[in-house]
């Protein structure tokens, strides 16, 4: 049994903290080989009702009346918790996402990481007092919306449910959380654990089902306060319509095409692996994948060939077996990658990885491309693929290098590798993008750092400090006392 050491029945929701059977159901399958895992409830619109009033409920209840710093030692709690458990979440990661089992592992730990973070943030956050006329005492209080909805994406459950359950609990929130239909045992698990580790019940909600049926019922229910979403643009887009009917606030976290500027001064020792895990990570199904390296001309071939014989060396496999990429989450998936491939038949390749002999024929594998010399405008250097494919794209200036790096819709992620500290400078503040990296990519994930885009990536932050600002609300406080 998947689940086994988790207390979840199969095929149920978690609300009011009863787990709660389904009538219908879905079937999770395991994108390495194709077989099915188990049954997950396929969630109503009558479901998410009911998950929306326990949060209602818990908000009047021991949840609503609680001290931040109680708030703050349970989510530390179930940090601890996550911590003994993460062999056993990172199983279930790789079984249902198809994601190299090292890289599920990173993953457990960044969701422990999250409950320590907003465990220890949650009575951290103030209010502040405000000069004001003769006569008055103004002052600031930050409380929650009050019941927040989380839609997430299948590609990296556990660290999306920290960054955003964890800061909405931290908060004060209630939540509902619908995680996607092809992913969904870890969000269950997390729901288990909090519930071990003391959360009251309907603090945390757990709706799984299909993003037409459960997803759209979430986003249109007008007892949610709050929405955040990590998804696709067009997805996205659903969403943030339904919220305007409700006129409630929503975070998005969309897509990227994030490049990575490598200038000829570069540490290319350095910058190697970044330039290609950033690609190749999760299988490309990355929101703040690299997909795009500018090369400035005077190193372009050294990068190339130094990626491409990176390339060569990924291996291509099941997930358990931990190989260097996994396969897609799903045969969409892999078709949609495909095409994008398919699209590339103009342009010249400079390598791919293998996918290994004896890979199950129905895993969702697909070989890792590196596209060389792409045009900046191309369909390739312009839409979000979501599969392991970057292109290399050279540029002479920097003044070309910030044009071409600019020239998308999104505006999530960028890097500058170059030792010239003045147009590290430069370019942090001249790039479009929600977090700019010099001479690193990613800095590890930090779980302290503001995250989140422009343009079609979206808006708002999650992560870090700032994650609390965004799941809660200021009231002003005015009193005449003359
Ligand atoms: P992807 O294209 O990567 O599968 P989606 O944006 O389609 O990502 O899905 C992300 C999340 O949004 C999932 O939980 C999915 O169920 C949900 N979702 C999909 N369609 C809708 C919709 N119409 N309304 C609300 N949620 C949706």
């Amino acid at each position: 049994m998947p689940l086994s050491g988790f207390a979840i029945p199969s095929a149920s929701h978690l609300i009011a903290g009863e787990w709660t059977s389904a009538a219908s159901t879905l079937t999770l399958t395991n994108p390495s080989d194709g077989t099915d895992i188990t049954s997950i409830a396929r969630g109503t619109a009558a479901d998410v009702d009911a998950a929306v009033t326990a949060a209602k409920t818990a908000l009047t209840g021991p949840w609503g009346q609680m001290t931040a710093t109680e708030r703050g030692r349970i989510l530390s709690r179930l940090g601890q918790l996550i911590l003994t458990r993460t062999e056993d979440l990172a199983q279930l990661e790789a079984r249902d996402v198809g994601k190299p089992i090292t890289q599920a592992r990173a993953d457990a730990v960044a969701l422990a990481r999250y409950m320590e973070f907003y465990g220890g943030a949650a009575d951290k956050i103030m209010g502040e007092t405000i000069p004001y006329l003769q006569g008055y005492t103004v002052y600031t209080l930050r409380e929650p919306h009050g019941v927040t909805g989380h839609i997430i994406p299948w590609n990296y459950p556990m660290q999306i449910i920290g960054r955003s359950v964890g800061a909405a609990l931290a908060m004060g929130n209630a939540c509902v959380l619908k995680p996607a239909e092809e992913a969904c045992l870890t969000a269950l698990a997390f729901a288990a654990l909090a519930q071990e580790a003391g959360l009251p019940a309907g603090a945390l909600n757990v709706v799984t089902g299909l993003g037409a049926e459960a997803g759209a019922a979430l986003s249109a229910h007008p007892g949610v306060n709050h929405l955040s979403f990590t998804g696709s643009v067009g997805v996205g887009t659903l969403i943030q319509t339904a919220a305007a009917q409700n006129v409630v606030p929503v975070t998005l976290e969309l897509g990227g095409k994030s490049p990575q500027i490598v200038f000829d001064d570069a540490d290319l020792d350095r910058a190697l692996p970044f330039l290609v895990n950033a690609g190749i990570q999760n299988a490309g199904q990355t929101c703040s994948a690299s997909s795009r390296i500018l090369v400035q001309r005077g190193v372009y071939a050294k990068v190339r060939d130094r990626m491409a014989a990176a390339y060569t060396a990924l291996t291509v496999g099941p997930a358990l077996t931990d190989p260097s990429v996994g396969p897609l989450i799903s045969a969409r998936q892999k078709q949609i990658v495909a095409g994008f491939l398919d699209q590339g038949r103009d342009l010249s390749i400079a390598a791919q990885g293998k996918i290994v002999e004896n890979a199950p024929s129905a895993g969702h594998y697909i070989a890792p491309t590196l596209f060389d010399n792409v045009p900046p405008n191309h369909p390739l250097a312009q839409q979000e693929i979501f599969g392991p494919v970057q292109v290399l794209i050279p540029f002479d200036t920097e003044e070309d290098a910030v044009a071409i790096a600019n020239g998308t819709e999104f505006g999530l992620v960028a890097a500058v590798w170059t030792r010239d500290g003045a147009r590290q400078m430069r370019l942090s503040k001249a790039l479009h993008a929600g977090q700019v990296f010099i001479n690193n990519y990613g800095a590890g994930g930090g779980v302290e750092l503001p995250f989140g885009g422009t343009g079609k990536s979206g808006h708002g932050r999650e992560k870090g400090f700032e994650a609390l600002y965004g799941f809660s609300t200021l009231k002003t406080v005015a009193t005449w006392h003359g």
